[in-house]
């Protein structure tokens, strides 16, 4: 059976009641054995995601992790907090803390080396803009992107490894990519990467993110390289959520 990952990214939204309300209404649904489904909510509210979710196929997903460990870091969260409440899965290079935190491919770098010595799950977020994409540089950007960990790490560093294809463009503006579109550069992405490893290729998760809803995820899900996807707007509305979800089978 083919496997499909979901992840609900709630970026920052949401509050203690709206987080009981939508786990308690999703743990009512039926959800496909195919697909895994983690929710990624501010991390302020993960232990409590955690309560809620023990004993469910909802795993914790992260939006964010600091490059340090401790120490005189004011306001940062560290991998092994993370690790201590539960979470499984954490973003890193969204396309949102590129631009707003300046973060930048070594940042994502830092991270992703400790996730991976503290066995938690990278979900590397990579996709190029609008003036990249004019100008036919979108295979570029996104080599660019997983390559700096693949030279500094070696190729068996993206084993349990989901990479994330979000055009920045299609996220948030209602205006997601075609299908088509998509399953062309997550073919490239999966091309690029088993030149290096042919069983890394086959079954790392390459999913797709950007303005994802009910009506479009059957189409991104029909895609055979396309594994799953990461929503954040319709991720908000729970019978959008379920809807999204009900389209995996
Ligand atoms: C995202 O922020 O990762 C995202 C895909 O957002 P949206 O679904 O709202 O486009």
């Amino acid at each position: 059976m083919r496997k499909f990952l979901v992840i609900g990214n709630w970026k920052l939204n949401g509050n203690k009641k709206f987080l009981i309300n939508f786990i308690n209404n999703f743990k009512k649904k039926k959800i496909p054995k195919n697909c895994d489904i983690v929710i990624a909510p501010p991390l302020l509210y993960l232990d409590m995601l955690n309560y809620l979710t023990l004993n469910s196929n909802i795993y914790l997903g992260a939006q964010n992790v600091d490059i340090n460990i401790n120490g005189p870091f004011t306001g940062d969260i560290s991998v092994e907090m993370l690790k201590d409440i539960g979470v499984k899965y954490v973003i890193i290079g969204h396309s949102e803390r590129r631009f707003n935190y300046y973060e930048n491919n070594f940042t994502v770098l830092k991270k992703f080396i400790l996730l991976k010595k503290n066995n938690l799950i990278p979900v590397i977020c990579i996709g190029e803009n609008y003036k990249e994409k004019k100008n036919n540089l979108t295979k570029k950007v996104c080599i660019n992107q997983i390559e700096i960990i693949i030279k500094k790490l070696g190729i068996n560093a993206l084993k349990n490894t989901v990479i994330a294809y979000e055009p920045i463009w299609a996220i948030g503006t209602g205006k997601s990519a075609t299908p088509e579109y998509v399953q062309n550069i997550n073919n490239f992405i999966r091309s690029y990467i088993y030149n290096y490893s042919k069983s890394i290729a086959k079954n790392i998760i390459i999913q797709y993110g950007g303005s994802v809803n009910e009506n479009n995820a059957k189409s991104f899900y029909l895609q055979p390289d396309i594994n799953g996807l990461l929503i954040g707007n319709s991720s908000l509305k729970i019978n959008s959520f379920i809807g999204i979800i009900k389209k995996i089978v």
